[in-house]
């Protein structure tokens, strides 16, 4: 692969909102994945391996738990500090974003809201450096966009919960050492369990042949009658609206984490643009491309006023999922449409390991499926504006 060039796109001078902490929080993690994640990427993507060795950087920046208070071993960062470090993890791969997202708001987070403080303190300190990495099983093999309908389910036996059934699709869960599992109980009430590896009759194993996300762990949770301390039930919300909960706060990470992978695609094709000559003029100086980085540059813009924007309400504690909804699906769109126009420019070097705009567009292809699909989020703003469910 190239060595990393990168040159953050800021059309809008968008850095005159951020604060001091912001801007030295993104740089912090620009420089970390300059450094780390671009020099190795390639290969673990080609080769379909989760780099471990980046779990105790992704700790030191904080990108486990970057809102969770220090006390409980996070960074105590505000949502803006968080959605730019997922937009600079997700500018060297969409994959390792997940695992941060994961990591912070599907696990760190559910245990933080949900949890009793004996969970948090036996749970948090070590998710947050990386000693122990989670999971988060929702989706269900026949159960996807409507997880309401899930069939995992849990029966109390007195000492303990008697937990049985599968989740399908689930980042991280080949070496997660903690799964978050939402199950049914006997009254049909969805709840949140903490299932620990090496408790018997719980099983991890690996999905393979993935073309997107090739840098991220995925595979499935299979419970067969596996005994769950009841100190493992998080008490404090149950209900839909608990694992919905968590989705708010890692859709609005992948709001911003887009923004980085259409940034990374937008700032090579510009650069190899300029460089490339046929019919001996910069391929840059056609119509044809100019449109295409044009269009580009201003979706990005717009993206990045939109996070930024969304950003500010959740610090605030006024952003409503419907408006997560907007961004996730706007965001996500803007970078995959961008990655496959870039791909364009570089012509038949844009199907190549050399750069990093295939991998990109690949991994789009998850990102616009994952915490709910593009179509789902547009139910979401249909049913936002108009009153009427759609599902
Ligand atoms: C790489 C990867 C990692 C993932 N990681 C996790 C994870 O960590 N944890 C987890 O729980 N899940 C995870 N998922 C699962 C993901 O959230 C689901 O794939 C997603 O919610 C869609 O579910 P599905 O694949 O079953 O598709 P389906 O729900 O079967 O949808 C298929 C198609 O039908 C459309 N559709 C569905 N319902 C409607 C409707 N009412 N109206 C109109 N169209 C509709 C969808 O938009 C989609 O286009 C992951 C998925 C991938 C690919």
């Amino acid at each position: 692969m190239k060595p990393d060039q990168f040159q953050a796109p800021d059309y809008y001078n968008i850095d005159e909102l951020l604060s001091e902490e912001h801007k030295m929080v993104r740089d912090a993690t620009r420089e970390w994945v300059k450094r780390e994640v671009s020099p190795i990427i390639e290969d673990a993507a080609q080769n379909a391996k989760f780099p471990k060795q980046l779990i105790n950087g992704l700790a030191e920046i904080g990108a486990f738990g970057p809102y969770i208070p220090e006390e409980y071993g996070g960074a105590g960062l505000d949502q803006v500090s968080y959605g730019l470090i997922m937009q600079e993890i997700e500018r060297g791969d969409s994959g390792i974003r997940s695992t941060a997202s994961v990591q912070s708001s599907l696990v760190m987070y559910p245990i933080f809201k949900y949890g009793t403080e004996e969970q948090k303190k036996k749970f948090l300190p070590k998710l947050a450096s990386g000693e122990f990495i989670g999971c988060f099983g929702l989706t269900e093999p026949d159960h996807g966009s409507n997880p309401g309908g899930m069939t995992t389910n849990f029966k109390d036996k007195g000492d303990h919960y008697l937990l049985n059934g599968a989740k399908m699709w689930i980042s991280n869960s080949p070496f997660a050492d903690i799964a978050i599992v939402w199950a049914k109980n006997e009254e049909g009430r969805i709840h949140g369990l903490i299932v620990e590896r090496g408790m018997e009759g719980f099983t991890t194993p690996e999905t393979h042949n993935k073309w997107s996300l090739r840098a991220s762990a995925t595979g499935e949770l299979i419970f067969d009658n596996v005994k769950v301390p009841k100190e493992n039930l998080m008490p404090n919300k149950s209900g839909l609206g608990a694992p919905l909960g968590c989705l708010d706060s890692a859709r609005y990470g992948i709001a911003w984490g887009a923004i980085g992978a259409a940034m990374d695609c937008y700032d090579t094709a510009l650069r190899y643009a300029k460089e490339r000559e046929q019919f001996g003029v910069p391929i840059a100086s056609k119509q044809l491309q100019q449109k295409k980085l044009a269009e580009m540059i201003t979706e990005i813009t717009k993206a990045q006023l939109m996070a930024w924007r969304l950003g500010t309400l959740r610090d605030q504690g006024k952003a409503t999922s419907a408006q997560i909804s907007m961004a996730k699906r706007n965001n996500v769109e803007m970078a995959i449409n961008i990655a496959r126009e870039a791909r364009q420019i570089l012509g038949g070097m844009g199907i190549t390991g050399e750069y990093s705009i295939m991998r990109h567009m690949m991994n789009l292809e998850s990102v616009i499926t994952y915490e709910g699909t593009h179509d789902i989020h547009l139910l979401i703003t249909g049913m936002d504006i108009t009153g009427h469910a759609a599902f």
